[in-house]
């Protein structure tokens, strides 16, 4: 199975072409047919990183942007640390290359002003950071409808971190897609997880 046959768009296949990937990696071709579904799908999706992971969200989220709406937040991605986070960020600016139009930020601890609206249409960060972003509005969050959560299974390890996405996700009533992705499925990270991404497609490598 190839990109092009997954329906992705031409600049999106433009920059996975020239990040060198010539066909899509096995979590790829089991996850994207689901995520990139109409009308979307929570997914909750098993993969150690090393696997193709961040790419799959990172084309599922740029196929649903709509660019004419590009400072206004339009999907989110919670990572439990801010590294992961400005990796993360890094993925969609190299992926999204050839896509004109694409705006990403990092919200990360002190990398928003504060009281400054942040204008952008991928927001990715660390929960406590995106929370409090919220809260205090400098996140409009209207038409916001992809949260993805990248290693689920260590936020939720982590005091705080599974609370601060979960009062997120609350604040977050117009979403329509939840994308899950976890390395382990520990008990109580399987019953989060549920909770967290009702009725979704689950896959495992
Ligand atoms: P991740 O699972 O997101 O940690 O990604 C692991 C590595 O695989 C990264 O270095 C990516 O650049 C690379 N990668 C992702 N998708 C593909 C693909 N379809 N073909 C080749 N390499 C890929």
């Amino acid at each position: 199975q190839s990109f092009k046959e997954l329906n992705i768009s031409d600049h999106i296949l433009q920059g996975l072409y020239a990040m060198g990937y010539r066909k899509p990696s096995k979590i790829q071709q089991k996850s994207l047919p689901l995520m990139l579904s109409d009308p979307p799908r929570n997914m909750i999706a098993q993969s150690q990183s090393g696997t193709g992971k961040t790419a799959a969200f990172v084309i599922t989220i740029l196929s649903r942007m709509d660019f004419k709406r590009n400072t206004t937040p339009q999907a989110l991605v919670l990572a439990p640390s801010r590294e992961l986070a400005r990796q993360i960020e890094g993925v969609f600016q190299t992926i999204g290359r050839f896509v004109e139009g694409l705006t990403v930020v990092a919200a990360i601890p002190g990398s928003i002003q504060r009281g400054a609206p942040v204008q952008a249409m991928v927001i990715v960060g660390t929960p406590g950071t995106v929370m409090d972003l919220i809260k205090r509005r400098q996140l409009d969050t209207s038409i916001l409808k992809v949260m993805t959560l990248d290693e689920a299974d260590n936020m939720l390890d982590q005091q705080g971190l599974g609370e601060h996405c979960m009062r997120t996700k609350q604040m977050l009533p117009q979403l329509n897609q939840i994308l899950l992705f976890s390395a382990t499925f520990p008990d109580e990270v399987k019953a989060y997880a549920a909770q967290f991404a009702p009725n979704a497609n689950a896959i495992t490598l």
